[in-house]
């Protein structure tokens, strides 16, 4: 049976985190919210992630202010300021693994999605890199995304679907393409395969390197590509 794990980033949105929430809730699957720190300050807003988290979803950490890829900053103290902010700020209702979700600039996987220094501190809080493997383009096409989420989900055995909780529209279709889904034979689970965390409490994978930009710019292999 295809197992599918559900991810909202980017939100908490007065306006699209409610209806999420209601569609979750009436079909009881549990998801993880990757919030970003500087949409916090709004106090409409962290009640949202108050309530996500009462009614049994995950929350996650999605940087401060989302203005790309970690890997592509230099600048020291960038990538830990992004991370410990948003930690500080979700403390009592994060997820005890400390989970974090990297910027992707467009969902793309690579060496782009972590500077060395955001590696060194995700590894010193013992923090969980949670990545995905579908990415059906939500935020860019309202109304196509459906389709692709569903065929995106039926190629893998355990996808994790990266979906957006922000203004836009496209969450009005959230609740037909889950039942389609479960018509399909899916179900829901909220943990994060191996496949997909490539740090957990600290503990790197063999593979983590390729999520981490070395200092001094891309290896060659990159630069030639
Ligand atoms: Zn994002």
């Amino acid at each position: 049976m295809r197992e599918v794990t559900l991810t909202f980033d980017n939100g908490p949105d007065e306006a699209t985190t409610p209806r999420v929430l209601d569609v979750l809730r009436r079909r009881g699957i549990r998801a993880t919210f990757f919030v970003v720190g500087n949409r916090l300050a709004d106090p409409a807003r962290r009640a949202l992630m108050a309530r996500a988290h009462a009614e049994g979803h995950w929350i996650g950490n999605h940087s401060f202010t989302h203005q790309g890829p970690l890997g592509a900053r230099t600048d020291r103290g960038h990538a830990g300021a992004e991370i410990a902010m948003t930690e500080a700020l979700i403390r009592p209702f994060a997820h005890p693994d400390r989970l974090f979700r990297p910027v992707g600039g467009g969902g793309r996987i690579g060496r782009h999605l972590l500077s060395a220094e955001a590696a060194l501190h995700l590894q010193e809080n013992r923090q969980t890199v949670a990545l995905w493997s579908a990415v059906p383009g939500d935020w860019k096409d309202a109304e196509g995304w459906p389709e692709v989420a569903f065929a995106q989900c039926m190629a893998q055995a355990r996808p994790v679907l990266v979906l957006h909780d922000i203004a836009g529209g496209a969450m009005a279709h959230l609740d037909a393409l889950l039942g389609r889904l479960a018509d399909a034979g899916a179900t829901f689970a909220q943990e994060f395969p191996d496949a997909v965390v490539p740090m957990r409490r600290g503990v790197a994978t063999p593979g983590f390197d390729a999520h981490v930009m070395p200092e001094g710019g891309p290896p060659a292999e990159c630069r030639a590509a």
